[in-house]
């Protein structure tokens, strides 16, 4: 008699246990070739040109990706347009089912997300699987909440559909950014055209292919594929009544630009370079976690990670040697092994990006220190790096390098912090550490930033609202602020 083996739960938390991640990639299902998801299929596109999305800690092709151009554009927006009129008619409710179901589907696909956002974007696999894929499908399931409470979320007022949203996501975090902008749009009653960034499409595909199996009505939810100029034609289609936009500052302009004078709603996330300030009367060991947490976390391709340190004179000298211990032990490699914690960087062009940054702080006259670790021969790999007197005025301070690469600054007295915290650009995100309550409520009054956190870092919530000021952009996503945008009162 054969031994009747235990079949695994779908539980993600759990069914990592008993295989290694490693081994995963062999059992993940993916096609040669994406097409490009229009009202409920895939369709091929009809500029006929598909593009390579490459492993960016292999730099091996994983797949070809439909390139959408402007036929295809207004093709998506026509199938969004005609579901909209069925979609904004439903009861709120049956809305809400197609929405947690939606939820539910990730959640029993998490292992295979997790797998493939790994591979086509270089994060670690122990971040997509325990925060970037649990957090997508959280969103949809807090969004489903609110489908059919609409008017306890704006009491006294009548919330409207807008109609077609055009979403337009980066590349940092694929599936949380599609789960950020889709699941809002859906409980308000507006159908979507979506593109995911050029480097990452993959798990925006995937979330397709799952869409499609939750029976959403055909045209809900669209995702169409390509680079900039495919963005540009979602801007520009007469027919969109909302645009969402994460992305660079450079970018978001042009979009508010191109809007200009047109009745298209518009929010915009955009770029950081958030200040961590730590105090004397930190708890020291966790702060430096914190900081480690705030820059490295993602290979710091994070809009609000924590990129400028600002450390107070008297425990400066303990912080940084506290700070360059704790970077010595940190793993950078292979995304795909769980004890990673420092992945590929996204692409090669970022890469050279971030390059460029460290000659120009070396340049400056910043002092430059790197972790001794090695990192592969292939692949795109940045050390975790530190730039060590560094001042105001220097461009790695100024400049959002979207890299693991942490400026370090000292500082004596409160008001000079909350001085050289808000004179940049930015104004994101922050965090403070300190033992003292009163400094904490001093300083979220004072930073310029739309999220300030408090002895921690880089915690995300779907029922907190997210959204910078000055040229991190405007409006808000996440909890009932991120219904705001996608409704006419
Ligand atoms: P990006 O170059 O601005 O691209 C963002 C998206 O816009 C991509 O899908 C891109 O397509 C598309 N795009 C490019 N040119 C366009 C145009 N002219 N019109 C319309 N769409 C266009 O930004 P990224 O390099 O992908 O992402 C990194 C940036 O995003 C950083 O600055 C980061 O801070 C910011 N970000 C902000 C938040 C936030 O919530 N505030 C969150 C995450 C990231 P391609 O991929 O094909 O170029
Ligand atoms: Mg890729």
């Amino acid at each position: 008699m054969t031994k009747k083996t235990k079949q695994p739960t779908l539980d993600f938390k759990t069914d990592w246990a008993y295989a290694p991640a490693l081994e995963d990639t062999k059992h993940i299902n993916l096609k040669k070739q994406y097409d490009l998801f229009i009202d409920g299929k895939f369709v091929k596109p009809n500029s006929k040109k598909h593009f390579a999305t490459y492993n960016p800690a292999t730099e091996e092709k994983i797949a070809e990706i439909a390139e959408a151009n402007e036929k295809d554009v207004d093709k998506a927006v026509k199938a969004a347009r005609k579901a909209f009129d069925k979609w904004s008619k439903i009861s709120a409710k049956e809305r809400g089912k197609y929405i947690y179901r939606i939820a539910r589907l990730i959640q029993e696909r998490a292992r295979e997300f997790a797998v493939i956002e790994t591979m086509d974007g270089g994060k670690p696999i122990r971040e997509s699987r325990d925060i970037d894929i649990p957090l997508a499908a959280n969103h949809f399931f807090y969004y489903a909440g609110w489908a059919d409470k609409l008017e306890y979320a704006f009491p006294d007022r009548t919330p409207k559909s807008l109609g077609v949203a055009g979403q337009i996501i980066p590349w940092n975090f694929p599936l949380l950014m599609a789960a950020w902008k889709i699941a809002p749009a859906l409980a308000t009653g507006n159908t979507v055209v979506l593109k995911p960034a050029e480097t990452t499409s993959l798990t925006a595909l995937k979330l397709a292919d799952l869409i499609q199996d939750s029976g959403l009505p055909d045209g809900v939810v669209n995702i169409i594929t390509g680079a900039g100029h495919t963005g540009a034609a979602i801007v520009n289609h007469p027919d969109i009544n909302k645009i969402a936009f994460t992305g660079s500052t450079d970018v978001g302009k042009m979009i508010q630009k191109a809007i200009a004078g047109t009745d298209k709603k518009l929010t915009l996330e955009l770029g950081g370079k958030a200040a961590n300030i730590i105090f004397d009367d930190a708890p020291l060991d966790q702060a430096v976690e914190g900081i480690v947490n705030g820059i490295f976390f993602n290979q710091g391709h994070v809009c609000c990670a924590g990129s400028r340190l600002f450390v107070q004179e008297n425990v400066a000298d303990i912080v940084i040697r506290k700070l360059k211990d704790r970077m010595e032990t940190l793993v950078v490699g292979n995304p795909m092994d769980k004890n990673t914690d420092i992945g590929a960087i996204n692409s090669k062009e970022q890469l050279l990006k971030i390059n460029n940054y460290l000659k120009i702080g070396k340049a400056e006259g910043a002092d430059i220190y790197q972790s001794s670790c090695g990192i592969p021969s292939k692949g795109y790999f940045c050390k975790p790096t530190l730039f060590l007197n560094a001042s105001q005025s220097h461009r790695v301070v100024q400049e959002e390098i979207f890299g693991p690469v942490l400026t370090i600054q000292t500082f004596r007295t409160i008001e000079e912090v909350i001085e050289k915290a808000n004179n940049i650009p930015y104004g994101l995100s922050a965090g403070v550490w300190t033992d003292k309550g009163s400094k904490i409520f001093n300083l979220t009054s004072k930073l310029r930033a739309g999220v300030v956190w408090a002895n921690t870092y880089n915690k995300f919530d779907p029922t907190s609202p997210f959204g910078g000021y000055k040229e991190s952009g405007f409006g808000r996503e996440g909890g009932l602020h991120g219904l705001m945008p996608y409704v006419r009162l």
